[in-house]
């Protein structure tokens, strides 16, 4: 009778383990990253057209953290290379994510809280090395996208002005040429080594952000307990981006965080994700004043179409909320920055991108002022930001 029980529970701790190594990031992927807003009607032939001769730019996803093939299609999930292309994109940033603490909320999220990556990552059978360092998870994301590059001749990672020229120019023969960029969430994953930043720039990674969604060693985040400012650790991280020419991202950065960059950079910034305080009120989103700001500077702000960040769950909210940035500041000042993939609701997977077309003819932008927004004012500032040769 006891060796039958011993038996039993060898077995079921056995399928748990085994389970845990297979069905559970799938599973995750697919709970967390779900398509649940509102889209009315078919696409309309008008945006069909304009969406069709456009390079979609997309500022933000996080595709990499989670158990896909970036070149297979999936089910689940808002994107893989696939359905971006389907969607028109044809520059995607795609940002590496190393720590979410438990129980993380717009009102304060605690950096010392539980880590749940290194759950994530373990089941996904990521390197051992993973599992304990933040860096080493953001080496591995860009490990995942050369790879995936590797396989693709019509894929390929942006690291200079010329890269981006370049895939500009195929993409005019080639509708499926796609370019990326890589970006890193949250600067704690130099693990406290400003030196840290040349093994992040040396593995690709062009677009930087230093806080994510708590304070770390370098300043406060918007979703923070402190949200204090830049620490002199910050500043000196800063200096080694703007030595590297790395493109500085303000998404989720704290108020007091976003003015001190402000006042250390000359060149554009780019706010990868956000919404905005004027048509949902959050501290996730941004006032009035920093868009002037980030504006002046000439950067650009990529509005997201995820429901926390518009109060609502339609590419409508995702207009308004650009109609008012482009109102206050101009359009060339907006973007799109989807955060797909980023433990978010959406009201359509990539392959919906053409509704967010549609809504933004419907809220009085031309076909030339939706060709910049969805493409063009991203181009100009990579133009600008990225390094002349790697
Ligand atoms: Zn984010």
């Amino acid at each position: 009778m006891v060796r039958f029980f011993l038996y039993a529970l060898a077995a079921l701790l056995t399928l748990a383990v085994v389970g845990y190594f297979t069905v559970a990031a799938p599973i995750a992927d697919g709970r967390f990253n779900q398509v649940g807003g509102t889209v009315e009607g078919p696409v309309s032939e008008r945006a069909r057209a304009v969406h069709d001769t456009l390079m979609v730019a997309d500022l933000h996803n996080d595709l990499l953290l989670w158990p896909r093939d970036p070149l297979a299609r999936y089910d689940r999930g808002h994107t893989d290379v696939p359905r971006l292309r389907e969607g028109g994109v044809g520059l995607q940033v795609f940002a590496a994510v190393t720590q979410v603490p438990t129980g993380r909320s717009y009102q304060g999220t605690d950096a010392d809280a539980l880590d749940q990556i290194p759950f994530l990552v373990a089941a996904q059978r990521w390197p051992p090395r993973t599992w304990t360092s933040r860096l080493h998870r953001a080496l591995y994301q860009a490990q995942k996208l050369r790879r995936a590059v590797d396989r693709d001749d019509q894929l390929s990672i942006i690291r200079t002005r010329d890269d981006l020229a370049r895939v500009r120019e195929r993409r005019r023969a080639q509708p499926d040429v796609m370019g990326t960029l890589l970006a890193v969430e949250g600067l704690h994953a130099l693990e406290g080594d400003a030196a840290n930043v040349d093994r992040l720039v040396d593995a690709g990674y062009r677009m930087m952000s230093l806080t994510h969604l708590h304070d770390n060693a370098l300043g406060g985040s918007s979703t923070g307990l402190e949200k204090g400012g830049l620490t002199e650790f910050g500043a000196d991280v800063l200096t080694r981006l703007q030595k590297h020419n790395v493109t500085i991202g303000l998404a989720h950065a704290s108020e007091a965080l976003i003015d001190d960059v402000l006042a250390r950079t000359t060149e554009p910034v780019v706010v990868s994700h956000t919404g905005v305080r004027a048509t949902c009120d959050s501290p996730r989103n941004l006032s009035d004043r920093h868009i002037e700001a980030i504006a002046e500077q000439g950067g650009v702000i990529g509005i997201g179409i995820w429901e926390s960040a518009l109060c609502g769950d339609t590419p409508a909210a995702t207009a308004h909320a650009m109609r008012h940035v482009a109102d206050l500041v101009g359009v060339e000042h907006v973007a799109l920055g989807t955060d797909f993939d980023g433990t978010v609701s959406v009201p359509f997977d990539a392959t919906g991108l053409p509704h967010l077309t549609d809504a933004l003819l419907d809220a009085g932008f031309s076909p030339d002022e939706v060709r910049q927004i969805m493409s063009g004012n991203v181009r100009r500032v990579l133009g600008r930001t990225l390094p002349d040769e790697s």
